[in-house]
Parts: structure tokens; C-alpha cells; sequence
């Protein structure tokens, strides 16, 4: 598998909230519970102090895209007559509606995007290597 493709597929695991590692489902216990280490190669998600930021600003700019694009539809189609107040109400339910419910996918994609330009040291990929091998045992590999 090329570079290129390799980083594709990190990137769209990303996208559907899987481990951008190995792929796993299991990144999330309910929508918003995001467990601490990936259940089947152990990666550690939260890597660093603020590490979340990335994910904050991912969510932010696809929430004011998606805001934007909205407004700008609606108010090309209502033009000359563009009503202000159930603008400004949907704006505002959007935004807070979009910012909410992707924050999950903009984790996951900003740990995605982490891996790919801060690939694990070696310290990290030993402890990741030793858990798995811990749970290996544990469940008998299942
Ligand atoms: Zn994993």
C-alpha cells in the first residue's frame, strides 16, 4: 500500500470515528464517551496536555462551513425579502446543533490527521505493543 494510500486510510477511519490505527469501532463507549486507549491495539488517544485543540478547531470549521453554507443559500433564495429573525434563529439552533454532534468525528479525525504529521515514538509504540500483549493474555485473544 502506498503512502498516499495508506494516509487515505488513516484519514477516513478518522472520519467515521474509528481508530485511525487499526481501524477498530470501539473508539467511543456511547456517542460522547470516548474511551481513553483504542480496545484492540491500545493506542493512546489523548497524546499530549491540550491535545484536543486540533479537535476544536477541526469542529469549528466544519460547524461555520456548514453555517455558512446555510446562510448563504437561504439567503440567495429569499433575496430581496431575506427573513431576519428565523435566519438568525436557524443560524443559531445550527450551530449549536453541528458543533455538538460532530465533536466525536473532529477527535477522531484530529487524532487521524495526528498520526499522520506526529507519527508514535518509540517509547509510545512499546507501550501501545506491551498493553496489547497484556490484553492478549487476558482475553486469550479474543
Ligand atoms: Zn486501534
Amino acid at each position: 500500500m502506498s503512502d498516499v494510500s495508506k494516509a487515505l486510510l488513516v484519514l477516513l477511519r478518522g472520519l467515521v470515528r474509528r481508530c485511525p490505527s487499526c481501524g477498530d469501532p470501539g473508539t467511543y463507549q456511547r456517542w460522547f464517551f470516548m474511551r481513553g486507549r483504542c480496545p484492540r491495539c491500545g493506542l493512546l488517544f489523548e497524546r499530549e496536555e491540550g491535545y484536543w485543540t486540533g479537535a476544536m478547531a477541526i469542529n469549528l470549521i466544519v460547524t461555520e462551513l456548514i453555517f455558512a453554507v446555510v446562510m448563504v443559500a437561504w439567503v440567495i433564495k429569499a433575496w430581496p425579502d431575506v427573513p431576519m429573525v428565523p435566519l438568525l434563529t436557524v443560524g443559531l439552533v445550527l450551530n449549536g446543533i453541528v458543533a455538538v454532534l460532530f465533536y466525536p468525528i473532529a477527535r477522531t479525525i484530529w487524532i487521524a490527521i495526528d498520526l499522520l504529521l506526529h507519527p508514535l515514538e518509540a517509547e509510545e509504540i512499546e507501550e501501545t505493543a506491551r498493553l496489547h500483549h497484556v490484553r492478549e493474555r487476558s482475553t486469550g485473544g479474543l
